[in-house]
Order: structure tokens, then sequence, then C-alpha cells
């Protein structure tokens, strides 16, 4: 039963996005609540966290890429079943936010099975703001158009990490 479990809901999320955006680092931020240096690693790999959303226990398994994105070979079984999807730019690298919305936004378009699926529009590393060449209001514009909740974040500073989470988990309540 839930009551044993310890969890009223499960959810299955995804990171996506170019290399060295800071993927592993959001994951880590949010499980650990520490700022860590990620050795890079590859292949897929998931991380669980418990969580109170909304009156409701949540139990988030946090899937990352684990470096497979650099070859370039995601594939259906990577998308399916995942109710919420975080798709993660650098702040401070253009080609990654262009990527988002010429390469992963269509991956996730054409994989994710679940119409419904509750997205998120995250750019990373704020803490670096004197390198920043991605606008706020790009960044908006952007999730406007692919219908993405919108955060910008540090997962050096933890600057709304636990936001992104708790938002999307929320947006995935909402989904009928
Ligand atoms: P991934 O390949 O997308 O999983 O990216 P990683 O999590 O491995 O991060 C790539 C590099 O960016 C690492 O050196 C991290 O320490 C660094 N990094 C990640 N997030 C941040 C951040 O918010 N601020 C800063 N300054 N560096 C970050």
């Amino acid at each position: 039963s839930s009551q044993n479990s310890g969890y009223d809901l499960s959810f299955k999320v995804l990171l996506i996005g170019d290399s060295a955006v800071g993927k592993s680092s959001l994951i880590l931020s949010f499980i650990s609540n520490s700022v860590q240096d990620i050795a890079p690693t590859i292949g897929v790999d998931f991380k669980i966290k418990l969580l109170t959303v909304g009156g409701k226990r949540l139990k988030l398994t946090i899937w990352d890429t684990a470096g497979q994105e650099r070859f370039r070979t995601l594939t259906s079984s990577y998308y399916r079943g995942a109710q919420g999807i975080i798709l993660v730019y650098d702040v401070t690298r253009r080609d990654t936010f262009t990527n988002l919305s010429e390469v992963w936004s269509k991956e996730v378009e054409l994989y994710s099975s679940n119409q419904d699926c509750a997205k998120v529009l995250v750019g990373n590393k704020v803490d670096r703001d004197s390198e920043r060449v991605v606008s706020r209001e790009e960044g908006l514009a952007l999730a406007e158009e692919l219908g993405c909740l919108f955060f910008e974040c540090s997962a050096k500073t933890r600057e709304n990490v636990d936001q992104i989470f708790e938002e999307l988990a929320l947006k995935i309540m909402e989904v009928p």
C-alpha cells in the first residue's frame, strides 16, 4: 500500500540538453543539497528523490543521460513513460540554447509518447552572470513557444533548483 511504500505517487523525470550544460550537477544539487564537481560517466543513470509537494508524497525517479547525449544515442527507451522533461541549456553558451530549439525539442516531440508530458525549460549557470550570452527574455520566449515552464538557475549556488523540480511535479499533477 502507499502507506507502506512511503509515497502517494511516482513520476519519471528526464533531463536532456547538450553535454556540460549541468544536467548531472542539477540532479546532484537537488538530491544532495550540496555542491560538487561531477566526473563525466557514460551510460544512463538515475537517482531517486522523495519529496512532498501540494500535500502529496512523491517519489521522483530522475534520469540522467550520463554522457550519452554526446553520441546522440538517446532513444525512445530513455523517454518511455516519462511524465516530466527538463530541457537544460547553459546561459553562457548560445549553441546549447539553439540546440534545444533545433534538436532536443524535436526529439522530445518524436519520442515522448505521453502527449501530456509536463516540461520545464531551464537556463543554468546564472552564477556566471558576467559570461552570460542568452538573455532571460530569450529563454522566456522559447519556453512560451515550446509550452514549457521556465526557470533560470544555478546548480552551483542552488538558486531555483528546488523550485524547478517542485513546479514540475505540480504541473505533472495538473495533467488529467
Ligand atoms: P552535464 O554533462 O550536462 O551532465 O553537465 P555536468 O553536470 O557534468 O556539468 C558540466 C560542468 O559545468 C562541470 O564542470 C560542472 O561543475 C559545471 N557546472 C554545472 N552547473 C553549474 C553551475 O550552475 N554554475 C557553474 N559555474 N558551473 C556549473
